[in-house]
Formats: structure tokens, C-alpha cells, sequence
């Protein structure tokens, strides 16, 4: 009988998995979460402007952009995101070729992509603890897992999932190595690999509009820069002006060891500005690295989930094991799910 799992991670993965396992978990089980980060939504978190609720910027997840096969697998989930206006249908003009499948509806996230993770979250409700970086995952007595961060905080957990990206999850210590190997997991791990980008979002005075015709622009053949959006525009949102800029992978896996203000102010922005001349001075600029950024090549087989070890139960998903995008994840977490149903 389960009494007490952890889910690693507070990104879409772990929300859902959350959701989902609050409704098949016995009301005596605790449901925890923890993640390294300040706040909720991993890839998918929403960032505000210092000094201006009103001004919010997504950095990662643009639109939400199912194929029928998605909209028809998860028809339920995206009924609950459009009747509760945490998706809308992308009306802004996109300029320049973009990456989508012609079979894809594009949707957008009107209160930042932030917003669905933590409707997610909210159903799960769990515990959720952050700034607890995972260090070690330790087996005790064969029935409980010691879960050790690197702040020292520690605790005890019959079942743990992990829904971080494949390398963050080779960096864990404990009985994860030696579990890796015996599972012949480790180098299936190895062998996924992520894209690399640099982002920036800038944040607007109130008053200022920005006069382009386009709300997300695919740049072509340029070295540094290959997506802009304005963002609030594009989301549809009655929010202030706000923009996001992603850099080419190349140029990120390029730089991606180099301190990541130096690469935005030096060269991202400066780069921006030549492309757009008539730009407004933002009032506040956030500077990001996304190591992990999308699956380039993901776990052999895109199995959703992988089993670590039987009992006590340790499951390792996340778009590593499918793809990166909303469906990617939603797919793995039904696959962890699916998982510790049959332990019940
Ligand atoms: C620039 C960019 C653009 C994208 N565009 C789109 C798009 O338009 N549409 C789309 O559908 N998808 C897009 N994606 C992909 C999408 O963001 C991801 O597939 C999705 O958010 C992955 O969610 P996840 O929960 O699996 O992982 P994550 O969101 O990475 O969550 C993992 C969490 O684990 C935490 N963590 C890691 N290590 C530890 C540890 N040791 N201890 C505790 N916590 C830890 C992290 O802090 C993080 O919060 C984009 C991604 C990026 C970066």
C-alpha cells in the first residue's frame, strides 16, 4: 500500500501525473512535490516584469500546437484548458516559415503557460516544496526511498517519479547510479540529447505599442536570433507590452558554457536591435539559458515512462521519454500513471 510518494519536478509532466494520481491514489497517501526552483512550471513557467504585475513574459512553451491524433487522445484535458480560458485559439499572424505540422490547431495561453501547470498543480493538491534540489535518492531497507537535497533537507518516500530532463537525472546520487546500470537504463540516458537556446524577455512601459504587423516572427538565415514574439500579442492577453526572443540553437550550443548576460546583453540584444531599429527601450529585461531545451533525440523507443526499480517503485519520465511538447508529457504522465495503478 502506497503511503507516501515524491514526484521530482513541478513542470507540466509532474502537474499532470499529479492530477491524474490524485484521483486514483487512497486519500491516505501524501502526495508531495518538490523542484530546485523558486517557483512552478519548469519549461513552461511564466515570468512577471520586477516592478509590473500586468507585464508577464513566457520564455519557453510558445503555443500549444496539438495534431488530431493529440486533441483526440487527450479530447478531455483540452476541454477543461478552452472552457476554463487557459487556452484560446491563436488569431496573431505568423511570419516567416515556422516549424509546425500543417495537420496542428495552434492555441495560445492567455494567463502565460504558467497558468496551466498550475490549474494542474492546484487538482493535484499536493504538498509542494521549493528550492529543494534533489542531490541523492538512496534505497533503505528495501521498502523506502531516503531522499536527500542539496540544501539537506531529507525524507522518506515508498514511491518516487522523476520527470526532470535525462541528463539532470544521470547528475543524481545515491543508489540512481548503480540502479541505472544494473536497469541498463544509463546508457539509454546518455544517448538523449536536447537542443540549446538562449532567451530573452523584455517588458514594457505601459504606454508603449509596438507597430509590426506579425505577433510571432520566424527569423530566416540569421547566425543569433530565430524567433521573436510580442508576446502579450500573440497570447491574445490584455496584459502590457511584452516581448520574447529566442536565439538559434546553433548559436546556443555554441555558447552555451558562457555566462548567459553577457550573451543576451552583448550579443542577443544588440542583435535585436539592428533587426528591429525602431525598438522602444524596455524597462526591464530577463536574461535565460535553457540548457535543456527540446528533445533532440529522445529515449530509445519514446516508451512514455521507465521502471528503475519494482518496490519500492521508482519511475523516470518527462519529455525525454516521448517529445517535447504539452502531448509529449501528457503521454508520459499517463504512462506513470498508468504504472502505479497496477501496484494498487
Ligand atoms: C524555448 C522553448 C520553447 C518551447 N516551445 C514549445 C512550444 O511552443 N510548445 C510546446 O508544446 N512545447 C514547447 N517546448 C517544450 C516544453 O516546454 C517541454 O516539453 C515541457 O515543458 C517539459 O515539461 P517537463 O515537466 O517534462 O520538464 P520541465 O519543465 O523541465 O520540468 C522539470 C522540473 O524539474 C526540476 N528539476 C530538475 N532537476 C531537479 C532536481 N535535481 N531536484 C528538484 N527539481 C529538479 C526543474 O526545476 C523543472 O521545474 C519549449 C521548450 C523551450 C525550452
Amino acid at each position: 500500500m502506497l503511503e507516501r510518494v515524491l514526484i521530482v519536478g513541478s513542470g507540466i509532466t509532474a502537474a499532470v501525473t499529479a492530477s491524474l494520481l490524485r484521483n486514483i491514489l487512497p486519500s491516505t497517501c501524501s502526495l508531495s512535490i518538490w523542484d530546485k526552483a523558486r517557483g512552478p512550471g519548469g519549461r513552461m513557467a511564466t515570468n512577471r516584469c520586477p516592478n509590473n504585475d500586468r507585464c508577464t513574459v513566457d520564455l519557453g512553451v510558445q503555443y500549444i500546437s496539438p495534431i488530431s491524433s493529440e486533441l483526440h487522445d487527450h479530447k478531455s484535458i483540452y476541454n477543461d484548458l478552452l472552457q476554463n480560458g487557459f487556452l484560446s485559439p491563436m488569431r496573431g499572424s505568423i511570419e516567416g516559415e515556422n516549424p509546425y505540422d500543417d495537420d496542428a490547431t495552434h492555441y495560445v495561453t492567455p494567463k502565460g503557460s504558467g497558468s496551466i501547470v498550475k490549474h494542474f498543480l492546484e487538482a493535484a493538491g499536493a504538498a509542494i516544496r521549493y528550492n529543494h534540489h534533489v542531490d541523492s535518492i538512496t534505497l533503505c531497507d528495501n521498502k523506502t526511498w531516503d531522499v536527500c537535497t542539496l540544501g539537506g533537507q531529507k525524507e522518506q518516500f515508498d514511491c518516487v517519479l522523476l520527470t526532470m530532463p535525462a541528463p539532470q537525472i544521470l547528475q543524481l546520487k545515491g543508489s540512481i547510479p548503480s540502479l541505472l546500470e544494473s536497469q541498463q537504463v544509463a546508457q539509454r540516458l546518455e544517448a538523449v540529447s536536447y537542443s540549446a537556446r538562449f532567451a530573452l524577455g523584455l517588458f514594457f512601459s505601459p504606454v508603449v505599442t509596438i507597430n509590426v504587423p506579425w505577433s510571432v516572427k520566424y527569423v530566416e538565415r540569421d547566425p543569433v536570433i530565430r524567433y521573436i514574439a510580442i508576446d502579450n500579442k500573440k497570447r491574445d492577453s490584455d496584459q502590457d507590452v511584452s516581448m520574447v526572443v529566442h536565439t538559434t540553437v546553433p548559436f546556443g550550443l555554441e555558447n552555451i558554457e558562457r555566462d548567459k548576460d553577457t550573451i543576451c546583453q552583448e550579443v542577443v540584444l544588440p542583435r535585436l536591435r539592428e533587426l528591429m531599429p525602431d525598438l522602444p527601450t524596455p524597462v526591464s529585461v530577463k536574461n535565460h539559458k535553457w540548457r535543456f531545451s527540446q528533445v533532440h533525440h529522445a529515449y530509445e523507443g519514446k516508451p512514455g515512462a521507465v521502471v528503475l526499480n519494482e518496490a519500492p517503485l521508482l519511475v523516470i519520465g518527462g519529455d525525454s521519454f516521448t517529445y517535447s511538447k504539452l502531448d509529449g508529457c501528457v503521454y508520459s504522465a499517463e504512462k506513470m500513471v498508468k504504472i502505479i495503478s497496477a501496484k494498487l
